[in-house]
């Protein structure tokens, strides 16, 4: 080991100390709700494949057709000759769907909230943020320099107050996730826009966990609530229910004008290939006609969920497909998750930093694709993993 990569090392032994040492897991098959991993079959319950969408005919057959007509890549950025007619329809398409003026297409969900953070907050504005926002908002705001207020978990209180205190700066902006990744909670965004809208601020939601979930057709939580019109910023993915990969941002035609000019990731790196942008076009089209899929996948999760409670466990504030099962500090939490794998489920442990020291989950995500057999083996497989644990 080199000198300069000593500290490193000592660093991952000190993860490896605390149970919080992650090797990557290889999977031998694609996306489903059976995955071989090391030549066995197991139950996934990790993955964010909602409805299904990663191996549907439709989308395979779109990405074929895409590369053969535009070939496997772009070329290059948006802003020179990687704007292919793909992009363009994607974009006309998903701004449709969501209900709004105009959408622009990143190449994860992740680039998307930092570059539009990091291009609409200046030195003079303000951003108040919910503390469970997820790191790539947090990583956007820290690449502003805006001021930041950060109100507790869904606290209306703390924000009214973030607010009251606010009215100083240019903009004001609230930005929230529509639905928590580590707790499966939704945001209660007719709040927080009644908020914004009395102390003059604008809002930011990120529908990574709501798209193609949460609202008509997985339109967003914006949908679900019903406040067209009143939430400024929509971010979305294309990784988790639409099955492919990128991330966009519904909104009006100025701010995708002024993104097309400012935001870093969309000018400085090449765009999505022709198959990922056709293959999501694709899934949009899906997505409309997805009323059933979608039903089956609230049933699978309040399914799953009162099963769970009814062995004891705890799923914290948990309302959406995403079920964690609390279990406790990160050595223990990580433990449940192998035993949980030997038993043939693969739901991840989520530990330290990322949920607090106490409050280790093992996270399951439902898919509509998931049968009642197979939920049903994985509420027995976490019963029979409790009682192995309590004799470690
Ligand atoms: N926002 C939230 C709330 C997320 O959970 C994720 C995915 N982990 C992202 C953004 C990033 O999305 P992507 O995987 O498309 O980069």
């Amino acid at each position: 080991m080199a000198k300069w990569e000593r500290t490193l090392g000592e660093e991952l032994q000190q993860l490896k100390r605390e149970g919080r040492y992650r090797p990557l897991t290889v999977w031998a098959s694609g996306s489903s709700t059976r995955m071989e991993l090391d030549g066995r079959s197991v139950l996934q319950m990790s993955s964010n494949n909602y409805l299904g969408l990663t191996d549907h005919p439709e989308l395979i057959q779109a990405a074929i057709e895409a590369t053969r007509q535009y070939g496997v890549g772009s070329g290059s950025v948006r802003t020179i000759t990687g704007t292919l007619a793909i992009h363009e329809q994607l974009e006309l398409e998903l701004a449709r769907f969501k209900g709004t003026e105009a959408a622009l297409v990143f190449q994860s969900g992740f680039t998307t909230n930092q570059g539009v953070l990091a291009s609409i907050l200046g030195p003079d504005d303000v951003v108040i943020s919910d503390e469970l926002n997820h790191a790539s908002i947090i990583d956007g705001i820290r690449l502003t320099k805006a001021h930041r207020k950060i109100y507790a978990h869904k606290d209306m209180g703390q924000l009214e107050t973030a607010l009251k205190e606010s009215a100083a700066y240019g903009k004001r902006i609230v930005v929230t996730d529509g639905v928590f990744s580590m707790d499966g909670d939704i945001a209660p965004l007719p709040a927080i826009v009644e908020l914004a809208e009395r102390y003059d601020a604008f809002v930011y939601v990120d529908d990574a966990h709501a798209s193609g979930v949460l609202g008509k057709n997985g339109k967003g939580t914006t949908d679900h609530f019903g406040l067209h019109g009143r939430v400024h910023i929509q971010v979305g993915t294309l990784s988790k229910a639409v099955g492919v990969v990128g991330g966009y941002v519904a909104c009006d035609q100025i701010l995708k004008d002024y993104l097309i000019h400012k935001a870093r990731p969309f000018l400085f790196s090449t765009s999505q290939t022709p198959a990922v942008a056709a293959s999501c076009l694709a899934a949009i089209r899906v997505l409309e006609q997805s009323g059933e899929l979608i039903g089956k996948l609230w049933d699978n999760a309040a399914y799953f969920r009162s099963q769970v409670q009814a062995l004891g466990f705890d799923t914290g504030a948990s309302e959406t497909p995403i079920v964690p099962v609390i279990v406790g500090n990160p050595a223990e939490t990580m433990r449940f998750s192998d035993l949980l794998l030997q038993e043939g489920v693969f739901a991840q442990g989520i530990v330290y930093p990322t949920v607090a020291m106490d409050k280790g989950r093992v996270r399951f995500i439902v898919t509509a694709r998931h049968t009642r057999e197979e939920l049903d083996y994985a509420v027995q497989a976490l019963g029979k993993c409790r009682a192995a644990l309590s004799q470690d």
